[in-house]
């Protein structure tokens, strides 16, 4: 009964996919030999034939975010822990292809071992959220912070969706890395490692998931939250309001989820009587406190398999894992919750072109576009992850 209407088309959006553009110079990063054509129609092909000629050499992993075009040659989907350590626990695939972002790369770097290579078909796919904490600028931050008198207090918790310098940096600070779902466990932790009430996390790089989970999980509110702006003098706060502190939240932001509003929550329960609002914490506050169910990638998944047939669920998430739900799952009426698309334009980087060619590449012996993190900062990010698997009640699964 799949009643999925695609939502409207945006002109950046449609522009960031290079529909009727001049593709040539939507590359975005020169690719070494030959890039095959978008338009070719033996891609497919090329793609099953060289994965075929790689067998076991490689183990090609696939984001949720992805294109279906690119998940069709994926050996397992998921979010990007999940990714990494299913390439960490594959240690006779000397090739890992992640058909992801940069620092979902990175991390599958961090964790596999030194024998094996990892591929990010297009160099351009990078994360706007990550790229929004400058290891300098957290520096920085943290100098304000011994300055206001306040560093010894705090705890750094770090998205997964950060650079391997942040979780580098998070791990030389004694902090952990969280993922959405095990962010509230993270600040437990991180909060009883300091004397009851003088504890205070630095929460890095996306406010709305501090914020949510720190006021809607833990029951801290609005007014224990501060916003640090890397690009004002301390963070454009008091020291007073440092001091007073008890989550600060770094500027930081995802542009895909950031996108939903609560005029979209509002509007879907005008169009689609009945619906069940489901979003990622990643939303805005507003839109998370407005919807019914908020849940990481993996949980919007198992809700919508677990749901009653002939329910309906606007999902506000990325638009091709929402395209692939309703296709999964034609039982429910699902929508995607913002009216127009919300694509994350450099998840898209990684296409069926860029992932036949690094396939080709390997398959001909030629390693292209291998994420490699430097040793010192790799030990560290891997303190910090270590530390998130040694949360009270975290399994591989989280
Ligand atoms: S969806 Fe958001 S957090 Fe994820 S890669 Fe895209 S911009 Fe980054």
């Amino acid at each position: 009964m799949s009643t999925f209407a695609e939502p409207a088309a945006t002109p950046a959006a449609l522009l960031l996919l290079g529909r009727g553009r001049d593709l040539a110079s939507e590359r975005g990063v020169e690719c070494p030999g030959d890039l095959p054509a978008p338009s070719d129609p033996g891609l497919v092909e090329r793609a099953r034939a060289a994965k075929a000629a790689l067998g076991d050499q490689v183990f090609v992993l696939g984001h949720h975010y992805q294109r279906d075009e690119v998940i069709e040659f994926a050996d397992v989907t998921g979010d990007s822990f999940k990714l990494a350590q299913q390439a960490a626990a594959r240690p006779d695939s000397p090739y890992i292809v992640f058909c992801g972002v940069h620092f979902m790369a990175e991390s599958a770097d961090v964790l596999t071992a030194e024998h094996q290579q990892v591929v990010l078909p297009d160099l351009a796919a990078g994360c706007s959220m990550a790229d929004m904490a400058a290891i300098s600028q957290v520096e920085d931050a943290w100098d304000d912070l011994v300055d206001a008198g306040v560093a010894d207090d705090v705890v750094p918790v770090s998205y997964m969706n950060s650079t391997a310098a942040i979780k580098a940096f998070t791990g030389r600070h004694g902090g952990t890395i969280c993922t959405s779902s095990n962010a509230r466990t993270a600040l437990d932790w991180a909060f009883a490692q300091r004397p009851a009430g003088r504890g205070k996390v630095l929460f890095l790089p996306d406010q709305h998931l501090g914020r949510n989970t720190a006021v809607l999980e833990l029951g801290l509110s609005l007014g224990d939250c501060v916003l640090f702006d890397p690009h004002k003098p301390m963070g454009g706060l008091t020291r007073e309001q440092l001091q007073n502190a008890r989550m600060i939240l770094w500027r930081g932001h995802c542009s895909v989820h950031g996108r939903f509003s609560l005029d979209s929550v509002n509007d879907v329960r005008e169009r689609v009587p009945g619906v069940q609002v489901l979003v990622h914490p990643e939303c805005r506050h507003e839109v998370v406190s407005a919807a019914d169910h908020v849940g990481s990638t993996e949980k919007i998944i198992q809700t919508l398999a677990a749901a009653p047939a002939g329910s309906s669920w606007a999902i506000g998430t990325e638009l091709n894992l929402v395209r692939r739900l309703a296709r999964e799952n034609p039982q429910l009426d699902v929508t995607f919750l913002d009216r127009t698309v919300c694509f994350c334009s450099t998840m898209n980087r990684i296409d069926l072109p860029h992932l036949v060619w690094s396939l080709e590449s390997l398959a001909a012996g030629r390693v292209v576009n291998r994420i490699v993190v430097d040793p010192d900062v790799a030990h560290w990010a891997r303190v910090a992850l270590d530390q998130m698997l040694a949360l009270p009640g975290i399994t591989a699964k989280d």
